[in-house]
């Protein structure tokens, strides 16, 4: 297969860690016979810099007219006091937004042989910790109306939340489709107790359960599943939820892996032209040493492949390379722990352990 993929190296550590991630896509490339294009975009603090705008139309273009955009991550102190519309998160909105993305998608998975990050119990770490939640990304609460006045003498603000049949359905899709390309195991999370938004969300989760007869649907209520992710996460295969739940549960399902450099994402809309980029930022802390943890983005060029591509049996490939490459007890700082045989490496020799791992 040709792929044409648009590159965001960004700021920080992110051209590193993107360097590496195409180093084991170009391995990927040759030993499936697949030609993997890339067209670098420049956004974000390198594009204030050179081109005065955080994500130039041009660049906004290449992005919408590739098939799917893999990204580092954008942003850092030199930029804090641009103004507002100037700042690099402002490119990351925009891409989101001209690429018409409405699904985030983020998996939360212990690695066994990191199992002692998690701040879990081993025993519940034992049972195995990998599910992916789909979050609602561009309606609810957050997108409808705020305001503050002032009533009887007091200020009373309100946020106003609708979700309608159609959003509901095409992120539920997502779900499903999620669901089926994993476990087929799909919880729907909501609070159909209470909100008139949840029960109408759950009506269309059921009702686009007959199309996927394959997919096994459960409901959760939102206070639930949040105990449940800490109590019992081995449950979950794919757990579709609104934007405020998403939101928060996502973040919750990130801290229980432990470490915030393992662990990639994906954004998607209509199209099979994705946004995948690690869930960290640029880390400016660490950039140009050399030490930065580039797995998460090498996961999310897997995630790439599979969700965007088709290509599960490569996006597997990766992933199993990842595995072997911490049996063999390589770590970049982030991930080192006190033990024998672990040897602590930076951001290329970590790559070039993945790649060397990669085989068909
Ligand atoms: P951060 O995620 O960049 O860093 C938080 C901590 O985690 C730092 O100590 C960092 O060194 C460490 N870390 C992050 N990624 C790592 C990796 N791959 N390997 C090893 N260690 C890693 O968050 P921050 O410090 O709050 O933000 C830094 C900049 O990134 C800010 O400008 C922020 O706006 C931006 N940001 C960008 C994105 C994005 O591009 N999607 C997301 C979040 C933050």
């Amino acid at each position: 297969m040709n792929k044409n993929i648009a590159v965001i190296r960004g700021d920080g550590i992110g051209p590193e860690i993107v360097n590496e991630a195409l180093k084991v896509l170009d391995k990927v490339a040759e030993l499936y016979g697949h030609t993997f294009n890339y067209v670098d975009v420049d956004m974000g603090g390198v594009a204030i810099d050179k081109w005065g705008d955080p994500l130039p139309q041009e660049m906004l273009e290449r992005c919408v007219n590739s098939d799917s955009v893999l990204l580092g991550a954008v942003g850092g102190n030199k930029w804090n006091d641009v103004p507002g519309y100037m700042r690099p998160e402002k490119g990351l909105l925009r891409l989101r937004a001209g690429m018409g993305v409405y699904s985030n998608n983020r998996p939360a998975k212990i690695w066994p042989q990191l199992a002692s990050a998690s701040p879990l119990k081993e025993s519940i770490v034992q049972k195995g910790i990998d599910f992916i939640i789909v979050r609602e990304l561009i309606g609810g609460i957050y997108f409808g109306e705020h305001k503050t006045e002032t009533v009887d003498g007091q200020s009373v603000a309100t946020d106003i939340l609708t979700y309608n049949e159609e959003e509901i359905e095409r992120i539920g899709r997502i779900g499903f489709e999620t669901a089926l390309k994993r476990g087929k195991k799909l919880c729907s999370v909501e609070k159909s107790n209470v909100l008139d938004s949840s029960r109408l969300w759950k009506k269309v989760m059921h009702r686009l359960q007959e199309e996927y007869p394959e997919v096994e649907l459960s409901d959760m209520l939102v206070d639930n599943c949040a105990m449940q992710i800490v109590k019992n996460p081995a449950q979950f295969d794919v757990i579709v939820t609104e934007n405020m739940f998403g939101d928060i549960l996502s973040d919750e399902a990130s801290m229980i892996t432990g470490s915030i450099g393992m662990i990639p994402s994906s954004s998607l809309g209509n199209s099979s032209c994705g946004l995948y980029e690690p869930i960290h930022g640029s880390a400016p802390d660490i950039a140009g040493k050399d030490i930065a943890n580039p797995i998460g983005t090498i996961l999310s060029a897997a995630m790439m492949l599979k969700y965007s591509f088709d290509m599960a049996e490569e996006a597997d490939a990766i992933e199993k390379a990842v595995s072997v490459a911490l049996d063999q007890g390589f770590r970049t700082a982030d991930i080192m722990q006190e033990g024998d045989n672990l040897t602590l490496v930076g951001c290329s020799e970590m790559g070039k352990a993945i790649r060397n791992n990669i085989k068909r």
